[in-house]
């Protein structure tokens, strides 16, 4: 994703801690005290600039959202989005999500969002995929037992190894949607990077799996 550089960003993070959560693995576990509704939560890993979940807040003020963006520079414009928006069920966190269980107590999350996430197309980064059997072994002991995995991508062969992977580890497969945008639906919120590929006449796959 192209960064502007923000010098004045870590002035900006300082001033909205409201919105970007330092110090994510303190509260771990403790994330409901902050919502402070008992709404179930929803993460999306590689939040980008916003788009997806601020569209998702607004949707459903009945969920509490939580974004991990792991650059500085992005999350600043995914925080000036919140702001301006004026969603209150919506937190962001600056951190890799290496490893989620760090930052989540177990059954912690109703589902994890992974939109348009890095493809590391070489065999020899297969470990960086976030839907890697690693991850995967996240997920499960982070989402709830109901919880749900959401994928959206543009990269077909990112899609059929995702799908290979979820099916290995054992996972449900409750939908799996070749071209997202061959029918309109209302209710499907665009993040920044499917707008562009769409936009291009790339399909969009989909697919929400369960463990
Ligand atoms: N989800 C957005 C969208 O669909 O428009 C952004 C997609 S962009 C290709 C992937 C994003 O994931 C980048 O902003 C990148 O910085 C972030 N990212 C990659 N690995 C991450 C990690 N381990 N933890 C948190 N964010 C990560």
């Amino acid at each position: 994703m192209r960064q502007r550089h923000k010098p004045w960003a870590d002035d900006f993070l300082k001033e909205n801690e409201h919105i970007v959560i330092p110090n994510a693995i303190d509260n771990k576990g403790e994330w409901q005290s902050i919502f402070k509704n008992g709404h179930p939560i929803h993460i999306e890993v590689g939040t980008g600039k916003g788009q997806f979940l601020v569209g998702m807040a607004r949707q459903h003020p009945e969920i509490n959202f939580i974004g991990i963006e792991v650059s500085k520079s992005v999350i600043v414009s995914a925080a000036e989005k919140v702001l301006d928006s004026g969603v209150e069920n919506l937190l962001l966190l600056n951190e890799d999500a290496a490893d989620l269980r760090e930052m989540f107590t177990e059954n912690e999350i109703a589902t994890i969002y992974l939109n348009f996430s890095d493809p590391w197309p070489k065999n020899r980064h297969e470990k960086r995929r976030l839907t890697y059997r690693t991850f995967l072994e996240q997920y499960k002991v982070v989402l709830d037992p109901k919880g749900k995995v959401i994928f959206k991508t543009d990269n077909r062969e990112l899609f059929e190894y995702s799908l290979v992977s979820f099916n290995e580890f054992g996972m449900k497969l409750e939908e799996v949607n070749l071209d997202l945008h061959a029918i309109e639906d209302p209710l499907n919120v665009m993040t920044e990077y499917e707008e562009k590929f769409a936009a291009k006449g790339q399909v969009i796959y989909r697919s929400r799996a369960s463990f």
